[in-house]
């Protein structure tokens, strides 16, 4: 068999983080009981006037940008027309002849080096309703009718189930930076269309492609593209033909199934919307939302690598959640010049670790940045030792507070002062003749069973590197 190449393409609708609907005034508060964030207008009444959201148009002029797309000037609103239960004016309010956005792309890593991920367009249009499906019935909620969607349509330049989870992960990482959207999966906030075709090597045209429609899960975009291009490999390979069509995932089943046959864009019979005047952008406007832009989580993780000399590996998971960057760059800026990879293995080891266990957020937390950079500064002043300092870490991560007054509070302070650490020495040794006998004996680690011993006579305080020295010349002299 001849070799086949893979060709995959997105259209990820994402949930603009707005207080209302794209056309009417009804809430958007999740998990609200069915139908009570209502209207004429979403619950599609004839005769009633949609109206634009303006916020909406800002996040995906925002999410435009930050993406590197040119900005439309002018753009218009279509009907799309098609029938089903969930949209119950028989069209959708999207964009089609003129979108807000034209082109841009979204810079995956892959094993082979960086790849530019081109997008063709961004759109803003209206979600439909939400049907659940009972025992015996099923329902229709319209609260999440005309919930405002932005499509971002790539160009089909991605090559295998790694790449297309690397774009939509890149692109998540981008848009909540921006701040345009929760694109909380589980919430339904971010959600993908697929499109693959295989065609033999050396062609140019692209094969007959499927669509696998509405995926909300990494996991599921992963596993649906795995099995559709083993599905369309074994097809062609028997000699069969690939149809154009909708297929849906199925998770449980492990499979995609054919849902119909897909329709081309003349199907829906688009025309411009005519309850909708253009939206007319100056560019004043567009340069008042750049303004807004905060930095592109890429640039971050070098800016970072450059002012804090942290390694590129510390940026990547610093930068990954942009709360947790930006808690890392409060903290590290209260703390004396070079401490910046202190900081960061603090952060990435201990407060890492707390966030997983307790599932919670930094934000969530009662820690601050200054609590972090002040317990950094007590360790390098040697002030308190490593393991108080851990113990500490895990109490202001529950009950916040300042780890200088703790220490205070309790004399927690550690030990440096050789008077009172030889006097340690000297009991440890005395109480362990047979370490020493052992160490004699070329046995060196018994020296870390003494130093062991001196920090528990200390109750943890003494300073673990003074002591080492220590108890190595004390050694040395009875040797
Ligand atoms: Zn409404
Ligand atoms: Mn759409």
């Amino acid at each position: 068999m001849s070799k086949y190449l893979i060709t995959i393409g997105l259209e990820t609708h994402v949930q603009l983080k707005t207080n209302t609907k794209m056309f009417c005034g009804c809430s958007l508060k999740f998990g609200e009981e069915p139908n009570t964030n209502v209207c004429p207008v979403c619950l599609g009444y004839p005769g009633a006037l949609p109206v634009m959201n303006r916020e909406a148009v800002k996040l995906t002029v925002m999410s435009g940008l930050m993406l590197g797309c040119e900005i439309s000037r002018l753009s218009t609103f279509d009907r799309k027309n098609y029938f089903y239960p969930d949209m119950s004016k028989d069209y959708q309010i999207s964009q089609q002849a003129r979108p807000l956005c034209l082109g841009g792309g979204v810079t995956i890593q892959t094993p082979a080096g960086p790849k530019r991920v081109r997008i063709n367009h961004i759109h803003l249009e209206e979600d439909a309703a939400k049907i659940n499906h009972y025992a015996r019935f099923s329902g229709v909620d319209f609260n999440r009718c005309g919930t405002p969607l932005m499509e971002i349509v790539s160009e089909p330049d991605l090559s295998s189930p790694d790449e297309a989870l690397a774009y939509v992960q890149a692109l998540k990482q981008i848009l909540v930076y921006a701040g345009v959207s929760d694109c909380n999966l589980e919430e339904g906030n971010l959600r993908c269309d697929v499109n693959i075709s295989v065609r033999p090597e050396g062609q140019e045209q692209l094969g007959t492609r499927a669509e696998i429609k509405n995926m909300n899960t990494f996991k599921g975009i992963y596993a649906a593209l795995e099995y559709e291009i083993a599905r369309q490999l074994a097809t062609v390979a028997r000699g069969g033909v690939i149809v154009q069509e909708t297929r849906r995932w199925e998770p449980d089943l492990g499979e995609t199934q054919s849902m119909r046959s897909k329709e081309n864009a003349h199907d829906y019979r688009y025309f411009p919307e005519p309850d909708l005047v253009p939206v007319a952008l100056a560019s004043e406007q567009i340069a008042a939302w750049k303004a807004l832009l905060p930095e592109l989580p890429s640039a971050r993780r070098e800016r970072m690598v450059a002012e804090y000399g942290i390694p590129e590996y510390d940026a990547g998971v610093l930068a990954d959640a942009k709360e947790n960057a930006d808690f890392f760059e409060a903290a590290v800026r209260l703390c004396s010049p070079g401490l910046g990879k202190t900081v960061s293995n603090w952060f990435m080891t201990e407060v890492m670790r707390q966030l997983s266990v307790t599932g919670k957020t930094i934000s969530e937390c009662p820690l601050t940045p200054a609590a972090l950079a002040e317990l950094v500064e007590l360790v390098d002043k040697r002030v308190i030792n490593g393991p108080t300092a851990k113990e500490l870490s895990a109490e202001l991560f529950e009950n916040g507070g300042m780890p200088g007054v703790l220490v205070a509070k309790r004399g927690l302070g550690q030990v440096s002062d050789s008077g009172a650490l030889e006097g340690f020495v000297e009991q440890a040794i005395a109480a362990n003749a047979k370490s020493v006998e052992d160490y004699r004996a070329g046995k060196k680690a018994a020296a870390g069973f003494l130093v062991g011993q001196v920090m528990k006579l200390s109750k943890g305080k003494a300073d673990p590197q003074r002591v080492g020295i220590l108890v190595a010349e004390k050694l040395a002299r009875l040797a």
